[in-house]
């Protein structure tokens, strides 16, 4: 797994946006295990966080098993991103997902996907649907393990455990 940072991040224009950024690099490595577990991708993933121009927080890029993030979203926002392209990641992993150069579609589970041209056919992708179903899941069972763990400190802390 490799995590980078954007050039005009680290240097340039989007300097103000390294303190959020290097938050998210810091997420995807308290984050990884989960990711291991609940997510069928390739090691050798590569993260790279930068300013995203337009509506999407974030992408993968399947020809270089990449995971671009924007970081100017809220961290709630930011997991459910990268755990949504992390299916995305998996999906291209086992092949289930592909992309056809020479007729420039994608092709699900081998057939070749019609590509819409409008946010609600774009949305309704099958493997759009369910990389919104399971980051949504992922995230909450985040929150909620979270949750035991801040309940599990409190516990020791009435029990004089921890200070
Ligand atoms: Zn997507």
């Amino acid at each position: 797994m490799k995590r980078t940072l954007a050039t005009s991040i680290k240097y340039g224009n989007y300097k103000h946006l390294q303190y959020d950024a290097k938050l998210v690099l810091r997420w995807i490595e308290f984050y990884w295990n989960d990711f291991k577990e609940y997510f069928d991708f390739d090691d050798d993933i590569a993260f790279h966080v930068r300013p995203i121009r337009g509506t999407f927080q974030g992408w993968y890029k399947s020809e270089r098993n990449r995971i671009e993030i924007d970081p100017r979203y809220p961290p709630e926002s930011v997991l459910d991103t990268i755990a949504h392209e992390l299916v995305h990641a998996e999906q291209y992993h086992q092949g289930r997902l592909a992309w056809d150069g020479d007729v420039c579609q994608s092709v699900w589970n081998g057939e070749v996907y019609k590509r819409g041209n409008t946010y609600k056919l774009y949305r309704n992708r099958p493997w759009e649907i369910e990389a919104r179903e399971r980051a949504a899941e992922f995230v909450k069972e985040m929150l909620a393990k979270d949750m035991r763990a801040d309940a599990d400190h409190d516990a020791l802390a009435h029990q004089g455990t921890l200070i």
